[in-house]
Formats: structure tokens, C-alpha cells, sequence
């Protein structure tokens, strides 16, 4: 499984990643396996694979390449983000504290609050961006401390190298949610993390075209421990959909390029616009977390959030908008427009959502790939006929 041996650029590591899988009759990509059972050579040799919820070479490739590409020891491929969440979370125990960044993905908050509170595990949510609070927030209890950097939806940054070594020291683990930046972007295990999480279902698939997570873990013992509970619990990715994200790997680097030029020229743009009274995006000078983010990733990523005046005028811009989709998810080929308030986060209690500042005049845009000109006058032209509406106070 240790297949941490890049010998290239990231971009053709990409291509090129060692998925430990032959290509039988020279196929360049890694065919689907699309079995459940491994003919045994007989009742006491197993062979390398014999059932693929223990192992699949499709599912294998994938979670060899994503390895590579986090410079980790292991990856495991699940059927969702939150299939990979919940089965990293299922590595503690009843008793076990984890602190948790404050805005972290709805999803995670509700799986926290919802279920495994039920199995005592317990959850503080803290303020990760500030150092200090996670140190205050500390317990005999606390046995591991979970990132989301760029968080969702402000966008706000932790220092993860900072957090890490903390928890180094207090003997506690780090994780770090990576979806929003991937490891094109940012690679937390070389920042001291020691899992790392994504759904694959955003930027790793690329296309809309698959539910999928990912975990990557920094060592043997974890290795072990994730493997256990991807057997045990069984969240697994079929091999259908472990080929697709095999596919959106590649692509990975030039569709985020583009993504994230995009998204600062549409950020710039937001900011000017009378109607948008705040625009949140790292790679902006104005953003409060900018030098960080600049220190620790290689780039902003392609998510903005911006405030407008009032919710009307927010589903205004929903309905009026063509390109860009209404829809819940991110980092795919086409833009989506997301009103956090409502579809995002609205597991999370509306008093507990407004205290965190999602207001219900707040909107989320994940940049595509269309082009900026045209993202521009789509969105240009809704705001001017808000302003013939005289909505706009
Ligand atoms: C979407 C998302 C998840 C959950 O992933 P699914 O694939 O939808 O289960 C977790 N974390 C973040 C940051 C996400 O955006």
C-alpha cells in the first residue's frame, strides 16, 4: 500500500500516478472491476483479492493514486463524503472528545450532532482560525482536532501547520476536510496532518457524475485502524464509480487552473457591484485570511460567497441567473449558485445559522468552467433588472 513515490510534477503525477493495478493488454486506464467475488485458489488461500468489500483492484487504483497524490501512506475510497467522514469518525471511541471547526460542512455538524453523540462521542466546536481557543478548548478528553480550511461558507482559514504541531504535542490527531482545494491546492499531510478527507462527489469527480469520499491517512497504524471500519461498516465505492474518479483526477489541475483564474476575476468583479455589500474570498487582498492562505496552499480555490442586501433580493439572483445552477453541491464543470441559508446548511438550527452569520441573504457560488465574460454578463444582467425593480434600496 505505501506507494508514496512522486518522482514528478503534480500535474503529471496526475497522469501518471502508480495505481499498483497491471493494465492487462496495454489498457492505458485501469478497467472497472465490476465483481463482487475472487475465484480462491482454494479454501485457505485467499489471493490478493477475494470479496470487494475487503478489496477491489478498481476501488484500489483509486485509493493508491490518491495516496500519491497527498503524499500519504494509504488511501480508502467510500460511497460518499460523509460515508468517509463518518468511518474516520468511527475510528474513536464512546467517551472521546473532538474539537471541530465552527463553520464546518452542515453535513458533518448533523452527523456529529445527530448520531454519534448517540455513541458518546463528543463534539466542542471552536474557533480553529484562532490558535489560541483550540489550545483553551483542549480537554482530557480531546482526542483529535477536525479542520475545514477554507471553511464553508465564509471562506475563513486555519492555520493548519499551527494546529497541527498543537495537537502533535498533546498527542492528539489532526484532520483536515480538503475538498474545497484538493491536493492540487493544498497537501495537509506535509503540513502535519494525519487524515485527510474529501468528498470526491466536488472537485476529485469534477463532473457531477458521482457520490464519492476519500480518506488518506500519514501512517501504518492509522492505515490499519480505516481499514478496519471501511470492512467492518462497509461504506464502500463501487467500482463504476471509483473509475470515474480515476478520470477526474486527470483532469484535476486543468480544470482547477482555469476555475480559480476565473473565480479571483469574479470576485474583483463582485466586489464592485453597489449590490453586493461583501464578498468573501481568500484570494482577495481584503480577505482578513489572505497572507495565510497565500503561505500555506497554492491557490484560493474556486468557491465565493458574497452578501446582498436582503433575502429577496438573494432569490432574485437565484431564479434570475442562467448559467450558473441551483444546486446544493461544488467544484464541477458547471457553476452553481447556492443559497446556504436554505439548501447547504439547512441542517444546521436556524438560530445556531445565524449566530455563525448565514443569513438568509447570503449566496455561494462555485465557479465553472464557463468563461468569465459570460458568467459576468449573466450575473450582470439580473442585477440590473434588480436595479430597474427598484428592489435595491
Ligand atoms: C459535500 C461535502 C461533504 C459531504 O460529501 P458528500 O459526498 O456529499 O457525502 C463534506 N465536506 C465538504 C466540505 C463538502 O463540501
Amino acid at each position: 500500500m505505501h506507494t508514496n513515490n512522486n518522482k514528478h510534477r503534480f500535474g503529471t503525477n496526475l497522469i501518471h500516478a502508480n495505481t499498483g493495478i497491471d493494465g492487462h493488454f496495454g489498457a492505458v486506464n485501469v478497467p472497472i472491476y465490476q465483481v463482487s467475488t475472487f475465484n480462491q485458489e482454494d479454501e485457505t488461500n485467499n489471493g490478493r483479492y477475494d470479496y470487494s468489500r475487503s478489496g477491489n483492484p478498481t476501488r484500489e487504483a483509486l485509493e493508491n493514486t490518491i495516496a500519491q497524490l497527498e503524499n500519504g501512506y494509504a488511501g480508502f475510497a467510500f460511497s460518499s463524503g460523509m460515508a468517509a467522514i463518518s468511518s474516520v469518525l468511527s475510528i474513536f471511541e464512546s467517551g472521546d472528545e473532538i474539537l471541530v471547526s465552527h463553520d464546518t460542512y452542515g453535513g458533518t455538524y448533523r452527523v456529529l450532532t445527530r448520531l454519534f453523540s448517540k455513541f458518546g462521542i463528543k463534539t466542542t466546536f471552536v474557533d480553529t482560525t484562532k490558535v489560541e481557543k483550540v489550545e483553551e478548548a483542549i480537554t482530557k478528553d480531546t482526542r483529535a482536532i477536525y479542520i475545514e480550511s477554507p471553511s464553508n461558507p465564509f471562506l475563513q482559514v486555519t492555520d493548519i501547520k499551527a494546529v497541527a504541531s498543537l495537537a502533535k504535542e498533546r498527542n492528539l490527531l489532526t484532520i483536515v476536510d480538503n475538498t474545497f482545494l484538493t491536493p492540487y491546492l493544498q497537501q495537509p499531510i506535509d503540513l502535519g496532518v494525519n487524515i485527510v478527507i474529501h468528498s470526491a462527489t466536488k472537485y476529485i469527480s469534477g463532473h457531477s457524475d458521482v457520490i464519492g469520499g476519500l480518506v488518506v491517512v500519514s501512517d501504518e497504524k492509522l492505515a490499519e485502524e480505516v481499514k478496519f471500519v471501511q470492512n467492518a461498516f462497509g461504506a464502500i465505492l463501487g467500482p463504476q464509480d471509483c473509475f470515474l474518479l480515476l478520470r477526474g483526477i486527470k483532469t484535476l489541475k486543468v480544470r482547477l487552473d482555469q476555475q480559480l483564474k476565473t473565480a479571483l476575476q469574479f470576485a474583483k468583479w463582485l466586489e464592485e457591484q453597489s449590490l453586493v455589500s461583501c464578498v468573501y474570498y481568500p484570494g482577495l487582498e481584503s480577505h482578513p485570511d489572505h497572507k495565510l492562505i497565500s503561505e500555506q496552499a497554492n491557490g484560493y480555490g474556486a468557491m465565493i460567497s458574497f452578501q446582498v442586501q436582503d433575502e429577496k433580493v438573494a432569490r432574485h439572483i437565484l431564479q434570475g441567473v442562467k448559467l450558473a445552477s441551483i444546486g446544493v453541491s461544488l467544484g464541477a464543470v458547471e457553476s452553481i449558485l447556492t443559497h446556504p441559508a436554505t439548501m447547504s446548511h439547512a441542517s444546521i438550527p436556524k438560530e445556531v445559522r445565524e449566530e455563525k452569520g448565514i443569513t438568509d441573504s447570503l449566496l455561494r457560488l462555485s465557479v465553472g468552467l464557463e468563461e468569465f465574460e459570460d458568467l459576468k454578463q449573466d450575473f450582470d444582467a439580473v442585477f440590473q433588472s434588480l436595479e430597474e425593480k427598484a428592489l435595491i434600496k
